[in-house]
């Protein structure tokens, strides 16, 4: 076993997310383009036992409900202590809980030097959540298909700024999904190609004019003030404003840097926090 392994697990947004109709097995197929950014969980894994969380953001995960508890679990490896600082909101659209387990997928792989595949580590990471797998190949910018266990790494060298607003009242996916299935279909929105090429070419304004998310209705009806709250953003100044994933996160794209910073300004008050990101190369990396 070698000494402690730290990682970083960072959260993403959706860019693009259109949901298929249900499958048989209850899941839904979806098509998405998932992008990550350096707001991150650091995750810290050495020899030992349990989870332990510093929680910087509200809520509390117990014991074997912790996802990166239950990915250890999935590996049979639970003579390994887990450290995990939690910078990203709990149940907020940003795939926290993924990244954690991928993380300590990958990690216990490396502390333990097991000869899993990549392949093998994402199957495993499915089974503990439909975002894991994205996670593991840990690419910051993939097509994701499937139940998102399909995942399609995509070159991505420009550097997007974001305005991220939480809000601290967490959102569970499984609802937002019941109330998606109650709602009328939306009329299908332009391509995922289309917005593949605008963010692997760098195209700001193209990715804010493309941003779609076939679940944020159903989050907007869920959660009152969410629509005028995207609506804000907007008016701050934000090139296009979108929920993230199940939500309540909803994020705003930025031109540049300080333009972000204009619009965090803008918006303070409207929402719990507000973070000013950048795009990440690596959705869960090594650190030293
Ligand atoms: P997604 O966008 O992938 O649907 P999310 O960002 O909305 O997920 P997460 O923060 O990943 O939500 O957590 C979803 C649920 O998993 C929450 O109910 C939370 O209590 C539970 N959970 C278990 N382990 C963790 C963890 N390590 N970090 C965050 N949530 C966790």
């Amino acid at each position: 076993m070698t000494g402690t392994v730290r990682l970083r697990a960072h959260a993403k947004l959706n860019l693009y997310l259109r949901i298929h109709a249900t499958r048989p097995d209850g899941f839904h197929d979806l098509t998405s383009v998932f992008h990550a950014i350096d707001l991150a969980d650091d995750v810290e894994m050495a020899p030992g036992a349990g989870v332990t969380m510093s929680m910087e953001v509200p809520g509390e995960i117990e014991g074997t409900a912790n996802l990166a508890a239950r990915a250890l679990a999935s590996l049979g490896a639970e003579q390994l202590a887990i450290d995990i600082t939690k910078r990203i909101p709990v149940a907020g659209g940003l795939g926290g809980g993924s990244a954690d387990a991928a993380a300590v997928l990958l990690g216990a792989r490396d502390c333990l030097d097991m000869s899993m595949s990549d392949d093998e580590l994402s199957e495993l990471g499915a089974t503990i959540g439909s975002d894991v797998p994205f996670f593991v190949r840990g690419d910051g910018t993939a097509l994701v298909a499937g139940r998102g266990d399909r995942v399609t790494g995509l070159e991505c060298p420009h550097t997007f700024w974001f305005v991220i607003g939480v809000s601290f009242s967490p959102l569970a996916t499984g609802d937002v999904y019941s109330r998606w299935d109650e709602l009328d279909p939306a009329p299908a929105p332009a391509s995922a190609e289309a917005m593949i090429e605008a963010v692997t070419t760098g195209d700001v304004a193209g990715v804010g004019a493309l941003l779609y998310n076939d679940l944020e209705p159903a989050a907007v009806a869920l959660v009152p003030g969410l629509a005028a709250r995207k609506e804000a953003l907007q008016e701050c100044g934000a090139l296009g404003a979108l929920v993230s994933g199940s939500g309540p996160t909803i994020f705003g794209l930025a031109a540049g840097p300080e333009h972000a910073q204009e619009i965090a300004e803008a918006a303070s008050g409207l929402f719990d926090r507000l973070h000013v990101v950048a795009s990440s190369l690596r959705s869960v990396q090594r650190v030293r």
